[in-house]
Parts: C-alpha cells; structure tokens; sequence
C-alpha cells in the first residue's frame, strides 16, 4: 500500500497547504470526485475512509490525539469530501470513465511512443488539457498524459509516452501495447489554456513529451488566426527542451508548422554548459527573451522543470499570475514512494498527480 500511503499524504499536504484557500480545494476535490468515478468511489465508501483516517489518528498521534485535534482533521476532510461527492454528482451525465481502441502505435526511438486512441464513446476536451489513462496490462493504476491536438477527422486522439522505468503505466504503453488493444481514459482536466484574450506575446515552454500539449494548444491557435489577418497574430515562441537532440521527437511535423507560421518561433534548447541543470538552461534560454509584462507564459513538463522556470520568469519581472502550468505535487519534496522517484523530479521524468488518482 506504499503507494497509496504516498498519494493519500499528498493529499492532506495539499489540504493543509491551502487550509486559507477554501476555494481552490473546493475547485480541486470537485474535479477529484469526478474523478475518482472511473474508481467505482461510492458516497458510503467515504464514511468509513473518515472511521478509519479517525483510528488511525487516535493509534498514530496516541497521547497528542485530543478530541479537538480529531475534530480539526474531520473538518478538514469533510470539506474536501463534500467537495468530492458534489463532483461526482455533477459528471452523473458522462461516463465514469472511456473505453477506447489504440488504433496505431509508433515507437520514436525505444523509450517513447506517439498512441492513436479511439474512444468508444464521444470524449470532449479543451487544447492543453490531460487525461489519466488505464492500460488493460496494470488494471486500478492510472497516470495522467497530455492528449496531443485536436481529435482527428476519424474522432483519434493522441497521446505521447516516454516510458520512464520498469513496470509502470508508461512501459505498459510504450512497450507492451499494440494496435487493437484496449484502453480506458479517465475525464479531461488541466490548467494550461490560451485564454479568450487576444493572443499577445506568448511563451510555450515545454520538455520533452510536454510538447504534447503544445502541439494541442498550436493548433487551436492557428484555429483562431486562420480568420485574421497575419499582422494581427501575436508573436509565439515555442521553447522545446530535452535531454539531447536525440530526445526530440515529432520534429517533422513541428518544422513543417513553423515554416509556414510567421507568427510562431521554435527554440529547441538540448545540452547546456557543464555543471548547469538541464532545467536551468532551459529557464535561462527562457528568460533571455521572455514575455514583456503583459504577456504570458504555459508551461508543461516535470514538475522540477516548471519549477526552475517559473521561478526564472517571475524573478525576470513576469507577473506569477501569468504564468500557467498543472498543479504540481504538494508538501514536500522528499516524501518518500515506493522506488524513492517521488522525490525532485530528474530530467525527463514526470511525477504523479498532486492528488490521489
Ligand atoms: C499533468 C501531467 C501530465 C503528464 N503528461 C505526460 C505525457 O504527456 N507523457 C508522458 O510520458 N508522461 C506524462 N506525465 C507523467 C505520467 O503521468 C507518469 O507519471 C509517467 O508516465 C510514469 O508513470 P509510470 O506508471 O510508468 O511510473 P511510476 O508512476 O513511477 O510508477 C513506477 C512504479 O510504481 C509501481 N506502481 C505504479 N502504480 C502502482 C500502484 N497502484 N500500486 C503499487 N505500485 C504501483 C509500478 O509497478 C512501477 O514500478 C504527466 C504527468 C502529469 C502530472
């Protein structure tokens, strides 16, 4: 259960750390109840995780395990489940979760895969958002993944995996998944979104397969230029970082975008000098020519990574708040997982979700 001990702690890490933003845990655990349909969670199953999170207070906190102390923790989860439920009432008129066929799988090297996946029922998203996908060879364990574009013509989504150890989602869909396998999908979310407004000067910085949602948020930009004129689109610097040239991938369908885009810069920024982070290179090739004041900045990529940017960009005068990226892991960085990989996130290495899936 190691696993889920990990999650469940970044789940009350997350609580404490927002306790003053009553508002944001109730927008994540609303989003986390419709979540955990595609689980089979049950309203009633919640009564009993409060009984035991109760015991195991009174067991682990002995002497220091007040009645105060317990009723301060019900509260607490209470809010969060009550949140939790209301999501999962509200998504009552989708599925829990999507069945789907892989329709097509290439492999880009031996360690990453671009999935084409066709959902058995419709499976409606917004560009920049993820989804948590089940591979039928590790039943009950979900990761999130970026869905990479728009639907095609034939409703295939796509989806990018960089297989990043051993017996985990990510190999179980990079090397052991094949056209004609089933897999089932969770319900979109995430943060990164172009916004209604005008399209300014935007940053798109990713690493590695968070280039993914770039390419998703790409096309829904060119969507809305198409009709406008070329000198009203805004200027677009898409920052592409990875470990090594080698490690870029999709890169013909990327120079043929750009080469017919004036509107758009790719920076593809690999190596660094010796001694320097590969994220830290990456932020410095960032911040060089980042976004004036007004402009905005999204970020994809593993948490480490979003991390050292974003601290770059706002240390460069970039207001936080424009800066956008998924949520990342909550409490601290060191809390232990069962192959000690929860920690700060190496280069290419993504980390689960900032609460339990
Ligand atoms: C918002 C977001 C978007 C992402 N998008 C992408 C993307 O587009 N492409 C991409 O490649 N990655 C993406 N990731 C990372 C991805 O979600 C996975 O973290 C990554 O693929 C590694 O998953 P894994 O299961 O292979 O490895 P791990 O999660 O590191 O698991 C490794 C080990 O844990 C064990 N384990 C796993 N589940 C359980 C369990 N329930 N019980 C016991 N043991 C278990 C496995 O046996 C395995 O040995 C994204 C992450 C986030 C947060």
């Amino acid at each position: 259960m190691a696993f889920q001990q990990a999650h469940l702690a970044r789940a009350f890490w997350y609580l404490l750390e927002h306790l003053d933003r009553p508002e944001e845990i109730t927008a994540t655990f609303t989003q986390l109840g419709r979540d955990h349909r595609k689980l089979g969670v049950r309203p009633a199953q919640y009564a009993a995780f409060e009984t035991a999170l109760c015991e195991a207070l009174r067991i682990r906190a002995g002497e220091h395990c007040t009645g105060e102390l317990e009723q301060a923790w019900v509260r607490m989860v209470r809010f969060g489940i009550t949140a939790m439920v209301q999501g999962a009432e509200a998504a009552l008129h989708e599925p829990p979760c999507w069945e789907a066929t892989v329709t097509a799988h290439r492999l880009c090297g031996s360690d990453l895969a671009v999935l084409r996946v066709r959902p058995h029922e419709t499976f409606r998203y917004r560009a920049g958002q993820y989804t948590a996908l089940e591979s039928a060879c590790l039943p009950h364990t979900w990761r999130p993944y970026y869905l990479a574009g728009e639907p095609g013509r034939d409703g295939d989504l796509e989806f990018h995996v960089r297989r990043t150890g051993p017996g985990g989602v990510s190999e179980a869909l990079v090397r052991h998944t094949t056209a004609g396998d089933r897999i089932r999908l969770g319900p979109p979310k995430g943060n990164l979104a172009i916004g209604e407004e005008p399209a300014g000067e935007l940053h798109l910085v990713a690493w590695d397969t968070g280039w993914a949602a770039m390419k998703a948020l790409l096309q829904e930009l060119e969507g809305r230029l198409r009709p406008a004129s070329e000198h009203r689109a805004g200027r677009v610097r898409l920052f592409l970082g990875a470990d090594g040239l080698s490690s870029l991938y999709d890169t013909e369908y990327l120079t043929g975008f750009e080469r017919s885009r004036p509107w758009l810069t790719v920076v593809p920024v690999t190596g660094g000098t010796p001694g320097e982070g590969a994220y830290d290179h990456l932020a410095r090739a960032v911040t060089r020519s980042r976004p004036s004041a007004v402009g905005r900045a999204l970020l994809a990529g593993p948490p480490a990574m979003v991390q050292t940017v974003t601290a770059a960009l706002t240390r460069a005068g970039l207001p936080a708040e424009h800066v956008r990226h998924d949520p990342l892991p909550a409490g601290p960085r060191d809390l232990p997982g069962p192959t000690g990989n929860f920690g700060p996130a190496g280069p290419r290495m993504f980390q689960g979700q900032s609460v339990p899936a």
